[in-house]
């Protein structure tokens, strides 16, 4: 099996293309709407996506379909058990979608495909224990165990934004308190910047309030006024990364991971994020650990999800003898 269609199925677009097993993306892919007003329209809505993707991409001939979409996925069922942005509970996606298309399909988380993404193909090459966080308006996780994708017992397992790092903390949208989420995502980061409103000395001339006044403070805002230099902007960000720091203490103590990938749009921030969180690893973290985990950003950007779905139909990547991905 050589090619295989991958498919990111997301809350507004759903992207389609065709991946080899080296996790290269041989065609730009087909993007069309999702329709998510109920479960029926939705998924005949992604059945006629898929086939008019097939057709586009008949000349690779994709022998099978791998879909990622967010939410808890039971990845060995082909379940999509509920999710945030999808109309979909319980809903056997893979035993339908392969009915119809008469091709093998298979399921998978799409922060769990992200990681997969980048252990084959980028940030992450070469490595067998690898953690990806997805900073954005939540926080994603994926964990990779001795070069497999750690789904839990039922699905679950990876949701490392929901991490207590805050007891009795702020209220996250999983009902608990305290979650990573609520503090290293980029709801967090324009939080940390309203917070200078009206301080003088860190919002000189009073941009952040502003900004805030004309419903303009965003993420991307308070990253430009970081890059500027804009001193409550650059502290917000720092913050930010210390707050992801302590998720990524927790994380590093648990998984031993040789390399921590952080990605989504957050992660556009750069060094300005992941230094402050790499030293909280490197003082906090467990030894031998906190010398030698790598804390690196993403290299696949959006096209995580997709190649990444294609790539979990192979299941794991292709080690070489040395015990790195063949490329
Ligand atoms: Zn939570």
């Amino acid at each position: 099996m050589s090619v295989v269609l991958g498919v990111d199925v997301g809350g507004t677009k759903v992207a389609a293309g065709p991946v080899d097993q080296a996790g290269t993306q041989l065609a730009p892919p087909l993007v069309e709407a999702s329709r998510t007003e109920d479960t029926a329209t939705f998924l005949a809505g992604l059945e006629l996506t898929l086939r008019r993707a097939l057709d586009e991409f008949a000349g690779f001939s994709p022998k099978a379909v791998g879909l990622a979409c967010a939410g808890t996925v039971d990845a060995q069922r082909g379940v999509v058990v509920g999710s945030p942005n999808l109309p979909l509970v319980d809903t056997p996606v893979a035993a339908m979608m392969e009915k119809a298309l008469r091709l093998r399909v298979v399921l998978e988380n799409d922060a769990n495909a992200a990681v997969l993404a980048e252990t084959v193909a980028g940030a992450a090459m070469g490595f067998r224990h690898v953690v990806m966080l997805t900073l954005g308006t939540g926080v994603g996780g994926g964990i990779l165990l001795d070069g497999r994708v750690y789904h839990g017992a039922r699905g679950g397992a990876g949701e490392l934004g929901h991490m207590v790092v805050q007891k009795g903390g702020l209220v996250c949208a999983c009902g608990g308190h305290g979650c990573l989420e609520m503090y290293a995502s980029g709801p967090a980061l324009i939080r940390y910047a309203a917070a200078w409103i009206g301080n003088s000395e860190r919002d000189p001339g009073g941009v952040l309030g502003d900004l805030f006044t004309r419903g303009l403070l965003t993420g991307e805002a308070v990253a430009k006024l970081a890059h500027e230099g804009h001193p409550g902007a650059t502290e917000a960000v720092r913050e930010l990364g210390v707050w992801l720091g302590a998720g990524l203490v927790s994380v590093s103590n648990i998984f031993d991971p040789e390399i921590i990938v952080v990605g989504g749009g957050v992660s556009a921030l750069g060094e300005a994020l992941l230094a402050p969180a790499r030293d909280q690893v490197r003082v906090s973290a467990m030894p031998p650990a906190r010398e030698k985990v790598l804390v690196v950003p993403a290299r696949l950007g959006n096209s995580a999800g997709l190649v990444g779905a294609a790539l979990s139909v192979w299941g794991r990547p292709d080690w070489g003898a040395e015990g790195s991905v063949r490329a």
